[in-house]
């Protein structure tokens, strides 16, 4: 009983030493890399929205250390969390980080560029991730200080790669090599995954969501599904997703396959019945999709990106053709 008490207490000073800091601006992602096989380590996201408390820390990231360098796995969502990483990447090795893979244009993975890009690292993306980054990237900045504050993005600015990666390529980190898929069109026109062939590890960016709603305001969703197809057949042991937990077996992908299908099932069947996208909104979400992290948010989200299109699809056909 009085231990129960205290715990309370402590948790609630905790609490609040946490929300003061926040205030205050000092601000730290406090992250620790986690080694998940020889030489291949991640820093886990947290499954939740954007908010204040997490500093937009919501995208799995990570590093391979090969012989001769380091290649860092997307980016983070603030210069802040870029140069995190990097302090935390040096109490691992002290070899140089030659190179950062961008797995696509989305905040939470590509907001850190410019950090990488003061270290010296060739950073790499698709190239129609590349455009997306300029073309949408100040817009979403503006989202992202919304939701978690000035004070976590302090100093963060849109930057671009150094290099662009449109087919599958090689990187040598010294005794180790490094592939590098693309995948387009499917969680965005430009997504790379990148496979380690050593620890037969894959990073698949957000191609994979585990345990949290996919989003999909770029996606594409039937070429998705058959990306996933693909990434099965890549034969990986350890597969790390852009969101969620660690994935040894197919079941994530059965999960992630249904809930995109009642997506575009849910979207297409209101469009076609005449409904009007509030009724839509209204749609329950059936479990076992009620149990994914942020799922309400996000489903009122992809419901609303998906049924716009539709829509703009209805009213072009319904335009005469010359
Ligand atoms: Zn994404």
């Amino acid at each position: 009983m009085i231990r129960g008490a205290l715990v309370s207490v402590l948790t609630l000073v905790f609490t609040i030493l946490a929300i003061a800091g926040v205030y205050s601006g000092h601000m730290r992602y406090s992250l620790k890399p986690e080694q998940i096989a020889d030489g291949v380590y991640v820093f886990w996201g947290q499954q939740e929205p954007l908010t204040w408390e997490n500093g937009g820390n919501i995208a799995n990231t990570g590093f391979i250390v090969g012989n001769n360098s380091v290649l860092v796995l997307d980016t983070g969502p603030t210069q802040l969390y870029a140069e995190e990483m990097i302090a935390a990447i040096r109490t691992v090795t002290n070899l140089p980080i030659r190179h950062a893979i961008v797995t696509h244009h989305h905040p939470d993975h590509a907001f850190g560029i410019q950090s990488f890009k003061k270290n010296n690292t060739n950073v790499y993306m698709h190239p129609d991730s590349r455009s997306l980054l300029a073309k949408e990237g100040p817009i979403l900045l503006g989202f992202l200080e919304t939701l978690i504050g000035t004070n976590w993005i302090t100093g963060t600015k849109i930057d671009r790669p150094t290099h662009l990666i449109r087919t599958e390529r090689s990187i040598d980190v010294g005794g180790r090599i490094i592939k590098i898929l693309p995948f387009a069109n499917g969680h965005t026109p430009g997504d790379l995954v990148v496979y380690d062939q050593e620890t037969r590890t894959l990073f698949a960016g957000d191609l994979v969501f585990h345990g949290r709603a996919a989003t999909v305001p770029h996606a594409n969703i039937s070429i998705w599904l058959h990306h996933l197809d693909v990434l099965i057949e890549l034969g990986w042991d350890t597969l790390v997703p852009g969101h969620g937990p660690i994935v040894t077996d197919q079941i994530p992908f059965e999960e992630l396959r249904s809930y995109l299908y009642f997506l575009e099932q849910t979207a297409t069947e209101s469009v076609a019945r005449g409904d009007t996208l509030a009724e839509t909104l209204q749609t329950e979400i059936p479990a076992p999709f009620n149990q994914l992290a942020t799922v309400k948010a996000e489903f009122q989200r992809s419901i609303t990106s998906l049924f716009r299109k539709l829509e703009a699809e209805d009213f072009e056909a319904s335009l005469p053709v010359y």
